[in-house]
């Protein structure tokens, strides 16, 4: 058991000042109380707040990010951007994506990000020969880059089955996403079966999207999954691009998340990446089934998808949770302050997605989108009370960017101020993996990340 007291900490219930929390050997949350202001106790840590987790992540792409910002041609797109993905998810080995994902999950920690959904479609070999469903060293390049690092991981091995709607097979370049429903499930049953109850990594599922699997192979899975977990957090790509819409309407009749609740698919355990081009009947039909929606605003904008209706989901009272996705930025603070900045700039306003319940901007959309993050991971993280796990970071109340602040204003100040080095310490499970804004694995980590890029200089991007 450890002891650890702040001169503020945002609760469930608010603000409080003078918290003390007490953490279980197992890295669990104990308790919650108003700290005693003991003699010759040592000072207060300064001021905790929870952690956050990232819904959605490529980590492989973390190796391209600021390679793909020149005009190749007139219409530039996401299609065009992707072909520049492609390209890199066919050269990385699971030794490159170990030392990728280990360089990337150090950046989150130190960015605030405490647990990561990592949306994983890279499983066979560059040749496209297949590994075995329990030791596919592509997955285990993510699972140990989570333990190296430290910080709480949900893998979403993702079935990837056709390039298009209508069970397009899958092209040569996708020749490393591809696996039966079969294969699927098998990778699904070992990895839940090697994740330790309580612990800080687990399994979840993910669709690529519907032009990527048919509604028949995800009920199938879906029911094969049932017989492992039934709570199991299941996510999908959706209505990102507007081509993607009018595809799946021509071949449908439906739009992406229409067709999805039409099919009764969709619940509570779902966390639909994207949502951008989903119209107010569909946020309606998501919030009904009780599904989280995970922007990831930074990459939207970098690939020029478009804006989500936020004002009105998060009015309905959905669920947000946000994630770095193709790592075009790792902090939290910049997908929230350009969620709100989008807003702003469309609807010539100011503080629009503050509510009546919470009026400070960067405090709702924190909350918000941790609690749905959590939801989104299937893991009990995201709020700082007895039974969750102990993931918070500690804000040092005299960086430059914090002094003199009352709690109140300190998220509006992270969020709004770009105070990353504002983050002093970072703790995952009872661990602190950050401490003085240092991670043990820093130095080597960057040498060895450095070195690869350094050989990559050779090869074109596209
Ligand atoms: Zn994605």
């Amino acid at each position: 058991m450890t002891s650890h007291r702040f001169q503020a900490a945002l609760l469930p219930q608010g603000w409080a000042r003078d918290v003390e929390i007490e953490v279980s050997a197992q890295g669990t949350i104990s308790r919650v109380s108003r700290a005693t202001r003991a003699e010759g106790a040592p000072p207060p840590e300064g001021i905790a707040v929870p952690g956050m987790p990232n819904a959605h992540s490529h980590a492989f792409q973390r190796a391209m990010i600021g390679d793909t910002e020149f005009r190749q041609n007139a219409r530039d797109s996401f299609w065009t951007w992707r072909r520049a993905m492609y390209g890199l998810a066919n050269r990385v080995t699971p030794q490159d994506l170990a030392l990728i994902a280990t360089q990337l999950f150090i950046e989150m920690l130190k960015a605030g990000y405490t647990s990561v959904a990592e949306f994983h479609y890279l499983h066979r070999r560059q040749d496209g020969e297949g590994y075995g469903a329990d030791d596919n060293p592509l997955h285990g390049a993510i699972l140990e880059a989570a333990r190296r690092t430290g910080i709480g991981l949900t893998l979403l091995p993702t079935l990837y089955q056709h390039s298009d709607f209508g069970g397009k097979p899958l092209r040569e370049d996708q020749r490393r996403f591809g696996l039966s429903v079969r294969e699927f499930v098998q990778v699904i049953a070992c990895q839940s079966q090697a994740a330790k109850p309580g612990g800080s990594i687990r399994c979840g599922a993910a669709f690529h999207s519907l032009r990527a699997v048919s509604l028949g192979a995800m009920r199938e899975v879906i029911a094969e999954l049932d017989r492992i977990d039934p709570h199991m957090p299941l996510h999908i790509h959706v209505s990102e691009q507007q081509l993607e819409v009018n595809a799946c309407r021509r071949l449908t009749g439906k739009r992406p998340v229409e067709l999805l609740l039409h099919e009764n698919l969709l619940s509570a355990r779902w966390c639909l990446v994207h949502a951008t081009h989903a119209n107010r009947e569909e946020l309606r039909g998501i919030v009904d089934a009780g599904a989280t929606v995970c922007v990831c605003p930074t990459t939207e904008g970098n690939l020029g998808d478009g804006f989500f209706d936020a004002e009105y989901f998060l009015d309905l009272g959905g669920r947000l949770a946000i994630g770095s996705d193709s790592q075009a930025s790792v902090c939290p603070a910049e997908e929230l302050r350009w969620f709100e900045y989008q807003q702003r700039l469309r609807r010539r306003r100011r503080a629009v997605l503050a509510s009546p319940a919470q009026q400070h901007v960067g405090t709702r959309l924190w909350e918000d989108s941790a609690a749905g993050g959590a939801r989104a991971l299937g893991q009990p993280v995201a709020e700082l009370k007895a039974g969750a796990r102990a993931d918070w970071l500690v804000l040092d109340p005299m960086h430059p960017s914090m002094a003199g602040s009352p709690p109140e204003h300190l998220l509006d100040r992270l969020v709004f101020t770009s105070a990353r080095e504002a983050i002093r310490d970072v703790v995952v499970g009872g661990r602190c993996v950050i401490k003085d804004r240092r991670h043990d694995l820093d130095s080597a980590s960057a040498a060895e990340f450095s070195g690869w890029m350094q050989q990559q200089l050779t090869l074109p991007v596209s």
